[in-house]
């Protein structure tokens, strides 16, 4: 039985990068572990359009209801499905770089009280019941503030599906804190672990972050049977 991470987090808290460095540590340990990201922008069908979508070719973000938005992002997972059991029946660990929780958070954060509940309860019985896409055992929720990851994100080199310094949604700040609002009411729930990575005015260093994640990660290894 696999191990099955998800790593989370708003747009430019590190979740690529631990999500590499994680992966890396756990071979280097001689785990088998498989890395997937999502959305798989250029491997699915969904993905492409999940790109187009950030693009802003179906429209701006507010103007294409987050229902809709959420089937695109279930579909590249669904479309992955597969591919997800296929990791989870050959490898020790398997580390998603993004998964449902992505698309609760940023599709819940364009409402609020009941609709958002609604919307939430939605979204989770698309990708569990219906897509049957498997559950989390446990979820890292990189925390950092709108302002520190903007500044990391204005730092990033190279994106593989815009040409836009920042995609739709990163651009927009306000939206990127109803986000983490939704994550901070996510990451209460049991199977998931809050990674605190801004330390008074600092974002904390690669280095630092990386080793609480591979602590917190061993110890789920060694209760899992
Ligand atoms: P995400 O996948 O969450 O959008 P990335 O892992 O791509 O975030 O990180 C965004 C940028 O910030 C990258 O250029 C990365 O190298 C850099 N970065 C990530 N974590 C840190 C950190 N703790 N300190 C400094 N820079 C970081």
């Amino acid at each position: 039985m696999s191990l099955f991470l998800a790593i989370e987090g708003i747009d430019g808290s590190g979740k690529g990068t631990q999500a590499a460095r994680l992966h890396a540590y756990l071979m280097s340990k001689g785990h088998r572990s498989a890395l997937l990201s999502f959305p798989r922008y250029q491997q699915t069908m969904f993905g492409q359009k999940v790109g187009d979508f950030l693009n802003g070719r179906f429209g701006t973000l507010e103007s294409v209801h987050p229902l809709l938005v959420s089937l695109l992002f279930a579909g590249d997972r669904f479309e992955s499905r597969e591919l997800i059991q296929a990791a989870m029946a050959n490898y020790d660990v398997v580390i998603c770089d993004r998964y449902v929780a992505s698309n609760v958070a940023h599709q819940g954060a364009k409402s609020s009280g009941t609709e958002r509940k609604e919307l939430i309860d939605w979204i989770q019985h698309l990708e569990y019941s219906i897509y049957k896409l498997p559950r989390a055992d446990l979820t890292l929720f990189l925390d950092v503030d709108v302002e520190h990851a903007q500044q990391l994100i204005a730092a990033k080199s190279r994106r593989d599906y815009t040409e836009k310094a920042a995609d739709l949604q990163e651009a927009d700040a306000n939206y990127l804190r109803r986000v983490r609002e939704v994550y901070l009411e996510l990451s209460s729930g049991a199977q998931w672990k809050s990674i605190h990575c801004v330390h008074g005015s600092h974002v904390r260093t690669i280095d630092e972050i990386a080793a609480e994640i591979a602590a917190v990660v061993d110890a789920s290894l060694q209760r899992s049977p």
